[in-house]
């Protein structure tokens, strides 16, 4: 498969395909790699779906970004074991999407705490998804553990109205969420019923990208940096530039579909999920 089709066929699964999969089909675990960056920063990685799962060490404990469908938190858990003799005591959830929080009962039962915007829970609850997150917060919040920090920022809407970044600013990463996924240069999902929003995605983005950081764990796909960061911000403004000169020109619901499959290479699910939205927000 062309890579753009790999990407497309991801992108359906991973958003809401995602908790559809996680919930009625129990697919197998998917065959996990570690990816390390730091000698205390490690990215638990596969091939797109689930979404990436980063590890930061600490002689106090381990605290996780994400944790995938909830048929890897056993996978994840062995990981983790392979780094550090120490437990996972945090979990922070970027978003409420199935294929970054599934993990969440497993290490709840462990013994971690869960933590997402306050946004991100609400979506959970009206989701009726198990593995609540314990502690939320509103614009930012730091996890100070074993002499090491992450810093937790909410900005606005993107991806979800609930979408969290973690910088961790010694090793000079960022952990972006669906915020930013590597492997596509447009925003795929607009998750409008997750309160997410085309047009607040750009300068959502803006704010992540005035952080003091090298290297991004996006969502999905490989560990990059921050220029892809920012290539990835400029086609979420030429999305919605084409989108509002079309509404302008007075095109039709149909030609703006048409547009966003031809040039945007938007599949049915995301037409689905987008396009009422994106006609709404970019009039
Ligand atoms: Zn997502």
């Amino acid at each position: 498969m062309r890579k753009s089709v790999v990407i497309r066929f991801t992108m359906l699964v991973l958003c809401c395909g995602g908790m559809w999969l996680a919930f009625t089909q129990a697919p197998q675990p998917t065959k996990l790699d570690v990816v390390k960056l730091t000698d205390d920063l490690y990215v638990i990685h596969n091939h797109y779906v689930p979404g990436n799962t980063t590890v930061l060490i600490t002689n106090e404990g381990v605290v996780l970004v994400d944790d995938k469908f909830p048929q890897d938190a056993n996978n994840i858990v062995a990981e983790v074991k392979k780094l550090s003799t120490q437990p996972i005591k945090y979990v922070i959830n970027t978003h409420h999407h199935g294929d970054h929080t599934g993990g969440n009962p497993r290490l709840q039962q462990l013994g971690a705490q869960i933590i997402s915007t306050e946004e991100a829970r609400q979506n959970m609850v009206d989701g009726k998804q198990p593995g609540l997150t314990n502690v939320t917060f509103e614009h930012h919040a730091t996890v100070y553990l074993g002499g090491k920090k992450a810093e937790l920022y909410h900005w606005g809407r993107a991806h979800t109205n609930g979408d969290l970044v973690v910088l961790f600013p010694a090793q000079r990463v960022l952990a972006a969420g669906d915020m930013f996924t590597n492997g596509d240069d447009v925003p795929e999902l607009i998750d409008y019923s997750g309160g997410g929003s085309g047009k607040e995605w750009t300068s959502t983005l803006d704010s992540a990208l005035k952080l003091d950081f090298d290297r991004v764990v996006p969502g999905h796909g490989p560990v990059t940096n921050k220029q892809q960061m920012q290539k990835y911000r400029q086609s979420t403004l030429d999305l919605r530039n084409r989108v509002h000169e079309m509404i302008v020109a007075k095109k039709t619901k149909a030609d703006v579909e048409k547009m966003l499959r031809t040039e945007f290479h938007f599949a049915d699910l995301h037409i689905a999920r987008s396009l009422d939205g994106l006609l709404v927000e970019m009039q």
